[in-house]
């Protein structure tokens, strides 16, 4: 069992943990005392995917870092369109695992519409309440402030705070903002999240590069009855034969890496590579009835 350091927060550890022991991993949380100083790094909206992921990485290489470990593990959560008409707000959470011993990152991601920290402008108890119903609250914890001070309370889940945070929120007679707190420990939409998409790193590391023995290779779209991975290391393309749709053909069930090469465009440095290869899990909210 190895031990990978965190710099996040001790649900975060709880959820990485579940998922990424199964791959031989244990959590241990680096000190972060200044986390919220690394979250308020001024995001570029345009590319908001890659800042999450150049963000989680530096998490990553700072928990590994601290902690004098090999290796390191960072998380962040990002807003960005649905995958499908690039119009409805999306959530998604990015990951990166670190291994300082070999300089090299493997990126993972996965996106959801049920978390995607919904606010909205209330002027009385009613419309705070309506507010509250839709977010999910209790379960789902909320964020009151003034317009002027949109984020001043946090982790409301008490209806008794939810009313002193509002009637302090109103007294400006400006309105109110309720905002869906976006927190792991206060959203469990995010926590949730978080499992998914560590577990699909937890997958992505359990195959190493034949080349240079680096985890976590990408799928590449196929051709035909094969599946190709591409090493981010190493810039090593594996080919891997599907099994032959005849059944009884043992031989033909066999995986066997059939071609290597550099791809065009493949880097060496893990950090340069090409983060849109990496997979993506995602899941569509029911309405709430
Ligand atoms: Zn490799």
């Amino acid at each position: 069992m190895k031990t990978i350091a965190l710099l996040g927060t001790s649900r975060e550890a709880q959820c990485i943990e579940e998922s990424l022991h199964p791959a031989g991993f244990r959590v241990r949380q680096a000190d972060c005392s200044d986390l919220d100083a690394l979250e308020g790094i001024p995001l570029d909206e345009s590319e908001p995917a890659t800042h999450a992921q150049q963000r989680a990485l530096l998490k990553a290489r700072m928990a590994a870092k601290r902690t004098g470990l090999r290796y390191g593990v960072g998380i962040a959560g990002y807003m960005g369109l649905d995958p499908h008409m690039r119009v409805l707000p999306w959530a998604y959470e990015a990951i990166v695992w670190w291994d300082t011993s070999r300089a090299h990152a493997v990126f993972e991601s996965a996106g959801s519409s049920r978390n995607h920290g919904a606010r909205q402008l209330v002027w009385d108890w009613d419309g705070a309440r309506a507010a509250a119903e839709r977010a999910g609250f209790p379960d789902q914890a909320l964020v009151v402030g003034s317009p002027g001070e949109p984020g001043y309370c946090r982790g409301i889940v008490d209806p008794g705070h939810l009313r002193n945070a509002l009637e302090h929120a109103l007294r400006d007679g400006e309105g109110a903002w309720v905002s869906v707190d976006l927190r792991a420990e206060f959203n469990p939409g995010r926590a949730a999240l978080i499992r998914r998409v560590t577990a699909q790193l937890a997958r992505r590391l359990a195959h190493r590069c034949e080349t240079c023995g680096a985890a976590g290779l990408s799928d590449l779209p196929g051709v035909n009855a094969s599946r190709q991975r591409l090493c981010h290391h190493c810039g090593a393309l594996e080919t891997q034969r599907l099994p032959a749709r005849a059944a009884g053909s043992d031989a033909a069930s066999v995986p066997r890496a059939a071609r290597r090469g550099r791809p065009h465009g493949a880097s060496r440095n893990a950090i340069d590579a090409p983060l849109a290869i990496t997979g993506q899990l995602i899941e569509v909210a029911m309405p709430r009835r």
